[in-house]
Formats: C-alpha cells, sequence, structure tokens
C-alpha cells in the first residue's frame, strides 16, 4: 500500500481550521480581485459590496456570480489579475456546448493545480511505483496536462500517450504494464472493448485502478468498466475555469468527491433564483477559487447540477463531497415539458444489457417533439430476426418510457455503427434548436 494521502495535513484538517483557512483566504482573493480585475470591480460596486464589506467565507453571499457569459464577454484577458508577463500557460475549455473560454495561470496555479490531481491519484491508490497512463488529449484542453502534473507530483512514472490511437495504448499499456489509467469514461469503455476483440482477459493487464472524468458517466458505466478492465473505477471532477481536474476526486469510499476546499470553495444555488441552498439540496455547483493568481473567478457558476454532503467520511478526509453531476442545467433536454437527462438513458441501457453506445435524437415534427434513441446492440446479443429486434426495441422503449415519462423510438443497430469517442463522448443531436 502507498501513502493515503498527498498532504494529510490539509485533507484531514478539522471544519474549524479549514473554515478559518478558507476566511483568511477568501478576504485577501476578493482584495486582490477587486483591486485588479475592473470588470468584476463594477460587478461589486453595481452590487454595492467592497472588499472590506468581507469578512470571512460567512460573507459569500454578498458577492455577485460570474458565469460562462462574462467569461465569453471577456474574452481573452478581461479577467486577468496579474500581468501577463507572470503568466507560464494558457489552456481552454473544450467547447463542448459553444464558445470556448480560455484560462491563464501563473507557476504558482499550474502548481496547486497538479496538486490537486496527485490528490487525486494518491487517493485512487497511486504512488511512486506506479506507472500512470494519460490518455486524456494533451494540448489546450487540461485532461491531459492535469493529469499528467499530478502523476509527476506523485513520483508515479507516467505515460503521457494522449487520446486516440487505440492499438497503440493498448501496446503500451501491456509491454509497459500500466498500473493506473487515465481517461474520459466513454473512452475507458471504448478501450476494455478493444482489448476484449483483441483477446484480452480483464485480468491479462496490470492496470489496478482508472481515474475517468470531464464528462457525465453512470454507476453502471462504472460497473462495466470496472469488469472489462478488471480495475477499480474512480470519478473526477473539474472543469478550465477553476484549473482543470482535480477540482474534486473520489476516494476509496466511492461515495462522492471531496472537494479540495482549500482551493475551491463550493456553495450549491437554485439555478433560478440564485439562492445558496442548504446542504444536501440539489442545485447549481458554483466556486470560489480562494488562491488563484491569474484567473480568480469568485462565485462562478458551473450550470453543473449536484448535492453536497458534509457526513464525515470514512477514508479519513473532511473535505465536502459533491455527488457526481448528473448533467450540466444546459445539457438537460426539455422534451415535450418533461425535463430529461441523457443519463437516465443510459442507465436504463446498462441495466437492460446494452454497452453504452447510444445517441440520442431530438426534434420537432408538426409542433410536437420527438425523441428517438439509437442503441447498439453488442455482438453477444446481436440478431438479424427482424421479429426479434423488433421485440427487443419495444422493451427496450417500455423501460425508458417507465423511467422518464415519455416514450421514446427505439432504434436498435448493428455492433460498431455508432462512432466511439477518445475524447468527451457526444450522445445527443438536438434538431430542434436548427428549426428556431
Ligand atoms: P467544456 O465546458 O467546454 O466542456 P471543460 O473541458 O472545462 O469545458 O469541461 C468541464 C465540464 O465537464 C464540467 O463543467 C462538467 O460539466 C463536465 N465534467 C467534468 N468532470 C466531470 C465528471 N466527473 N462528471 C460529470 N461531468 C464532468
Ligand atoms: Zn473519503
Amino acid at each position: 500500500m502507498g501513502q493515503r494521502y498527498f498532504n494529510k495535513e490539509i485533507e484531514t484538517m478539522s471544519r474549524d481550521e479549514l473554515s478559518a483557512l478558507q476566511s483568511e483566504k477568501l478576504k485577501k482573493q476578493v482584495r486582490h480581485v477587486y483591486d485588479n480585475v475592473p470588470y468584476y470591480r463594477d460587478l461589486m460596486d453595481k452590487k454595492g459590496v467592497k472588499p472590506e464589506d468581507i469578512g470571512g467565507i460567512e460573507d459569500l453571499h454578498k458577492l455577485p456570480f460570474i458565469s460562462k457569459s462574462d467569461l465569453r464577454e471577456t474574452y481573452p484577458y478581461g479577467m486577468l489579475a496579474v500581468h501577463l508577463s507572470d503568466c507560464v500557460r494558457i489552456q481552454s475549455t473544450s467547447g463542448t456546448t459553444g464558445k470556448r473560454v480560455i484560462a491563464y495561470y501563473t507557476q504558482h496555479d499550474i502548481d496547486l493545480w497538479e496538486e490537486c490531481c496527485a490528490r487525486a491519484i494518491v487517493a485512487a491508490g497511486g504512488s511512486k511505483d506506479d506507472v500512470v497512463q494519460v490518455c486524456y488529449g494533451y494540448g489546450l484542453f487540461t485532461g491531459g496536462p492535469g493529469l499528467n502534473g499530478g502523476s509527476h507530483k506523485v513520483g508515479s512514472l507516467t505515460l503521457p500517450m494522449s487520446s486516440g490511437n487505440t492499438d497503440r495504448q493498448i501496446q503500451f499499456m501491456m509491454d509497459l504494464k500500466a498500473t493506473i489509467l487515465c481517461c474520459t469514461p466513454s473512452y475507458a469503455a471504448y478501450i476494455g472493448e478493444s482489448l476484449k476483440e483483441k483477446g484480452y482477459k480483464p485480468e491479462d493487464n496490470s492496470l489496478k485502478a482508472g481515474i475517468f472524468g470531464a464528462e457525465p458517466w453512470t454507476e453502471e458505466m462504472r460497473r462495466d468498466i470496472e469488469k472489462s478492465l478488471g480495475i477499480k473505477a474512480y470519478d473526477i471532477y473539474g472543469l478550465t475555469e477553476t484549473s482543470g481536474p482535480g477540482v474534486a476526486f473520489e476516494c476509496a469510499e466511492q461515495k462522492g468527491m471531496h472537494i479540495n476546499e482549500d482551493h475551491f470553495l463550493a456553495e450549491i444555488i437554485d439555478p433560478d433564483t440564485g439562492e445558496v441552498l442548504p446542504d444536501g439540496e440539489k442545485g447549481e455547483l458554483v466556486f470560489t477559487s480562494l488562491d488563484k493568481e491569474a484567473f480568480p473567478l469568485l462565485r462562478y457558476r458551473t450550470r453543473d447540477i449536484c448535492v453536497l454532503k458534509r457526513e464525515r467520511c470514512s477514508c479519513g478526509r473532511t473535505h465536502v463531497r459533491m455527488s457526481k453531476p448528473m448533467g450540466r442545467s444546459d445539457d438537460m433536454l426539455i422534451i415535450r415539458g418533461v425535463n430529461v437527462f441523457p443519463s437516465q438513458i443510459e442507465t436504463v441501457l446498462i441495466n437492460e444489457g446494452y454497452a453504452p453506445n447510444y445517441r440520442i435524437e431530438v426534434d420537432r415534427v408538426n409542433n410536437s417533439d420527438t425523441l428517438e434513441v439509437f442503441v447498439e446492440l453488442s455482438p453477444e446479443n446481436f440478431t438479424d430476426t427482424v421479429g426479434a429486434i423488433t421485440a427487443m426495441e419495444k422493451k427496450l422503449s417500455a423501460s425508458i418510457t417507465g423511467i422518464l415519462g415519455i416514450h421514446p423510438v427505439v432504434h436498435l443497430v448493428p455492433p460498431k455503427s455508432i462512432a466511439r469517442s477518445e475524447g468527451k463522448a457526444v450522445r445527443v443531436v438536438d434538431r430542434r434548436k436548427l428549426h428556431d
């Protein structure tokens, strides 16, 4: 067994000490932002809040929110809080939901981000004796650089594979005996499928753990990946605006992800009213970065919907846990007035024995929304008897209707006919937007 914590003092700090630390950092950070970011200073002035009104974390609610539209408006450097010459790196969002947003880092910011990733790797059982295969994309996307830096900090042997070229991934995984795999869950599922096709059994590889994130995935998908790779699969969460992956990570308990609260102060708000909700209620996650220098966002609205849990975790970490985000508020589809998250459909598919290879298509015909779900047959359940396929489609459609309350048209399609993803999977095609 390697060490259990990367930074024991911080990760197991008592709540009182942690709150005091957060309050101290918050006061400084608000002053830093007010003095150096005119855009945010204006927002504070409009709200009638001055840095001296913030005496600690209990005053956080007085500050104005920042959202992705503010970041687009101030692109590229409107949020910069230091001299550009003090920055050493730029990263960018994947642009999943629109124009890319860029983030900038000083060396201090890179260090704290990499430490967050190091904590995640150690929590997944990593140590200097591990071989960490990073197949998140490298480059502007934060996944590769974040886990790469974290792995270096832990002292593991790092394989900077980046995404794609699955044959080479598998060859290196086998030849170099990778023990920890880092990538998106959809790519992990694809690697599992490819290993099987090449005739490998789950016990043939040396992997013990995977650290998967950057996109929503269900518990059912976790079990599938764990089975196909013979590993324990850990969730990791983050977004470019707050650094990248590592803002929160799972420990061996796997009951929510610990938020690195010494760096990121979390709140849950009602996405419609902006009101702060009590712990345990589901709402939009909002982050305040407590000691980033270059791009220090205060009360940033993530649009990710989740729940915060403060019960003590048996792993000894004291930091608050967030539930798996069930998708972003803007991933949620409203179909015939019903709220639908793609993850709900994924859960049904896996429970019914299908692999998580699917595409959801929404359209509007004669003023009424249509929902079609394309699902791949696996080689095991493949049949070309029309009657059998129709019966399977009907059964799946009924199960989805039971969960969503609306009826989808299900199309079972041949194995391998849905494109695989090496990065973030695109599961939804909403054609209604084209008609608007
Ligand atoms: P983009 O917004 O363009 O996708 P990022 O690459 O920064 O930019 O992605 C951050 C987003 O990815 C988060 O806001 C969240 O919606 C999603 N995400 C990241 N990690 C997870 C995870 N473990 N589970 C679910 N969603 C995640
Ligand atoms: Zn824990």
